[in-house]
């Protein structure tokens, strides 16, 4: 490996150091609430993580957990409850939700100045706009990633490999905001690895394991890795073939302990962003 390990785990461990002094300091206890549809394993460990997260920041989190099969109505009361609670700073809906509910109709009900995960239109369009917005918590740590590593971005050619709402479209916003040339590319994409040999700075979130190869990777280019993919012998492994991309990249994020632990920290700060804004 040639490349310099752009350690997620620590960069986010220091800024929820940082944030829970900063927490402390002040005159309230921001308050965080996590509603949880249904029993999805891998959602209820991200809840659970999250939930420990905040409490360990000193955010006062509350989980709620409603059964799988609550009806859309009952959903959107609740979550119009937690708009109202002037205790709760950030509401955050854990997704996927079960089929017989829109999961559009949720977000859209969730108050825009709560909404910590930044999936409201209203965030969204302020962030394409380049105003102020509560930011998407994994493009938002993907930058702050890049921010933290030393990575110069004014100018330069970024791709952006997959077009979600929750990471690729608002990283593409974040990344345009920091004078970034930015290139974004998808499943209709032509010759994916050519664009990728252009790039100075990689990031990919397509949910393909080890999609991205060492011979699409420019000598030096800042690879990170948004991916998370579990293999079938239970290995978790990113979008990008580690070994070999690291053999070529300048610097590099590992999966897992890369953007992971980074998507945790940023939804912390945007509960207290969000906290402090409101009150
Ligand atoms: P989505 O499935 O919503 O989007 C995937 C994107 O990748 C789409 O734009 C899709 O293109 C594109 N894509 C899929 N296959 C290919 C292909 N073969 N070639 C080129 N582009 C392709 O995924 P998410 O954005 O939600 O997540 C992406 C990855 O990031 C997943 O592994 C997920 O687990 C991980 N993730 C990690 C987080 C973290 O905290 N580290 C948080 C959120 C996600 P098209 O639009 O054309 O269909």
């Amino acid at each position: 490996m040639t490349a310099r390990l752009i350690d997620g785990k620590a960069i986010a461990a220091a800024m929820r150091e940082a944030l829970t002094t900063r927490v402390a300091a002040l005159p309230f206890r921001p308050g965080l609430a996590v509603v949880l549809v249904g029993d999805n394993p891998a959602s209820a460990v991200y809840v659970r993580t999250k939930d420990r997260a905040a409490e360990a920041a000193g955010i006062a989190a509350a989980t709620i957990r409603l059964p799988a099969g609550i009806t859309e109505a009952a959903l959107l009361a609740e979550v119009a409850r937690l708009n109202a609670d002037p205790a709760v700073d950030g509401i955050l809906v854990q997704l996927p939700l079960p089929q017989s509910i829109r999961a559009e109709a949720v977000i859209d009900l969730i108050d825009p100045a709560k909404d910590v995960d930044g999936f409201h239109p209203r965030n969204a369009g302020l962030l394409a706009l380049g105003r102020p917005a509560l930011v998407p918590c994994t493009p938002l740590g993907v930058m702050k990633l890049l921010e933290a590593a030393g990575v110069a971005l004014s100018g330069r050619r970024a791709l952006v490999l997959g077009r979600s709402s929750i990471v690729g479209r608002p990283l593409v916003a974040l990344l345009l905001a920091a004078d970034a040339t930015v290139t974004v590319a998808h499943s209709r994409t032509r010759d994916l690895a050519a664009e990728c040999r252009r790039a100075e700075i990689l990031v990919a979130a397509v949910g393909r394991a080890e999609m991205v190869r060492g011979d699409w990777i420019s000598p030096g280019a800042t690879v990170i890795d948004v991916g998370i993919n579990r293999l079938a012998d239970g290995r978790l492994v990113g979008d990008v073939a580690f070994a070999e991309c690291a053999a070529v990249a300048g610097s590099i994020t590992p999966v897992p302990g890369g953007v992971g632990p980074m998507t945790i920290a940023c939804l912390l700060e945007n509960t207290v962003t969000a906290a402090l804004r409101r009150r």
